[in-house]
């Protein structure tokens, strides 16, 4: 496996990183357990004011962080300057809530007096995914720091500087070695490293495949695990919605991070009397959305994260359409080195349809006709992956009511898909599970100890 920087924009390789040897793994396998040793008995106080430390540095390196996911995996700076923002808040909002999130929990028992105590457990492993370089290691490893839990770090291969670079800043800013490691490691290795009796959890975001891979791992080890992975999010736009504020929502819930997030609105679920309105809006959005430079303030639509992703997702529109998918716009070449994907809409997608139970990660939207509301509960229904979806109405009981209806862990009522440090992130199905982000997702590997007294 090949650690390196490939710029999606021209194709080039920029840097290229030597493997971890399982010496190494090992040196982090001590230090990382030697500092849990330390950090169960300081103070939350001292990693409160470190976490501070970490956002204010994070805030002097903003642009040198952003500037290393675009070159790693090609989004958009405006976009990733917007990421380094997020994670910001996400550091700080640990900083600041983590002494509460700490605090012992009094349990009512008629039987005496009871309380749990909430207790780091050990070296954490996180496997993270490249389509949010920062956000996905920041989400995990913000929490982790305040419960005293350190962290190994297995980053996607294709976006090795991010990691690194954020590993460093984190020591930078004053956070004791083996709080974070970064590893280029084996999946031989995030195996071994999951079955040291050093390690207490891991954690993974990404595909199903991975997932299964490593949470097999995690039960034969009889480790905690948590799993975050695909989704083939519905976009519902019921009778009563605000039609154009779906029209402004819908292009940008599909192309934002060139479609590449688990979150994207993959599936729209329109009533038959809106949905030529609808295919046409989202053309005219598809059409407009300029390609290009992703250091450039002006592209909406940045390349896809590697040579195989466009090769991947060129194989599954192209199953599509041999498969009675009709072709709405796009899917024609793009001119250049760069490893773009024109935003492409596609309808007529049958049960039958190899793609239908598929997620495309990438500017592709299909397009569903239905005709009552329960026609679009079932289909959003209708799919193997439990993520997000979001609702469209004017009416805010009505859209709860139909959220809650949907098999899925998140729904985001007339807006795309967000993600906010307070708001717990997590699916059900094959979309994984556990939480990430919110109190949720910092209990995530805590020992809630119990203390009981009859
Ligand atoms: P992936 O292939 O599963 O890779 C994700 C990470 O897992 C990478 O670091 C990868 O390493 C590692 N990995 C894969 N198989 C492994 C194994 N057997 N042992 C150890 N490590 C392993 O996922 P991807 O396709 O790149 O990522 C996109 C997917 O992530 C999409 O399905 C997307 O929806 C999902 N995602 C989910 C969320 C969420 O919060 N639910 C958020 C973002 C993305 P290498 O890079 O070295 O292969």
């Amino acid at each position: 496996m090949a650690y390196k920087t490939t710029y999606p924009y021209t194709g080039e390789v920029l840097k290229e990183y030597s493997n971890a040897t399982e010496q190494d793994l090992e040196q982090a396998l001590t230090t990382g357990h030697a500092l849990y040793k330390t950090w169960r008995d300081s103070p939350v106080s001292e990693r409160a004011a470190l976490l501070h430390q970490i956002a204010g540095l994070m805030k002097e390196r903003k642009e040198e962080l952003a500037q290393a996911m675009t070159y790693d995996m090609g989004k958009l700076l405006t976009e990733a300057l917007g990421e380094v923002d997020l994670c910001i808040g996400i550091v700080e909002y640990y900083a600041q809530n983590g002494e509460k999130f700490m605090e012992s929990v009094p349990v009512e028992s008629p039987a005496g007096r009871a309380y749990y105590a909430k207790q780091s457990t050990g070296v954490i492993v996180a496997v993270e995914p490249w389509n949010f370089p920062l956000y996905q290691v920041v989400r995990v490893f913000a929490p982790n720091f305040i419960v005293g839990n350190p962290m190994i770090l297995k980053h996607a291969s294709i976006c090795p500087t991010s990691a690194q670079l954020f590993a460093d800043l984190v020591i930078d800013a004053g956070a004791p070695k083996g709080a974070l490691t970064n590893l280029f490691i084996s999946y031989d290795l995030v195996s071994k490293a999951i079955h040291d009796p050093r390690v207490a959890g891991v954690c993974l975001t990404g595909s199903e495949r991975g997932g299964a891979s490593v949470a097999k791992e995690a039960g034969e080890a009889l480790k905690k695990s948590t799993l975050e992975l695909g989704g083939n999010d519905a976009f519902i736009v019921l009778d009563d919605a605000d039609f154009d504020k779906v029209k402004e929502v819908a292009p940008g819930a599909r192309l934002y991070n060139a479609g590449q997030v688990c979150t994207s609105s993959k599936r729209f679920i329109v009533m038959a009397d809106k949905f030529d309105e609808f295919v046409a809006n989202l053309k005219e959005g598809f059409a407009n959305a300029k390609m290009g430079d992703p250091m450039d303030p002006e592209t909406v639509v940045a390349p896809l994260s590697s040579k195989s992703a466009q090769e991947k997702l060129q194989k599954q529109v192209d199953t599509a359409i041999a498969n009675g998918a009709t072709l709405v716009y796009g899917n024609e070449p793009v001119k250049g080195d760069g490893f773009f994907f024109q935003p492409t809409i596609l309808t007529d997608i049958t049960k039958d349809n190899p793609i239908y139970n598929q997620e495309m990660f990438g500017p592709v939207g299909v397009v569903y006709k239905v005709n009552s509301e329960q026609e679009a509960i079932d289909l959003a229904n209708d799919s193997s992956y439990g993520l997000g979806n979001t609702i469209f109405s004017s009416n805010r009981e009505h859209a709860q009511k139909v959220a809650e209806q949907i098999e899925t862990g998140m729904s985001f009522i007339n807006s795309g898909w967000a993600s906010l440090p307070e708001l717990p992130f997590g699916g059900v199905k094959n979309s994984g599970y556990g939480r990430e982000l919110s109190e949720l997702g910092f209990d995530a590997f805590v020992n809630q100890h119990l203390v009981f007294e009859p």
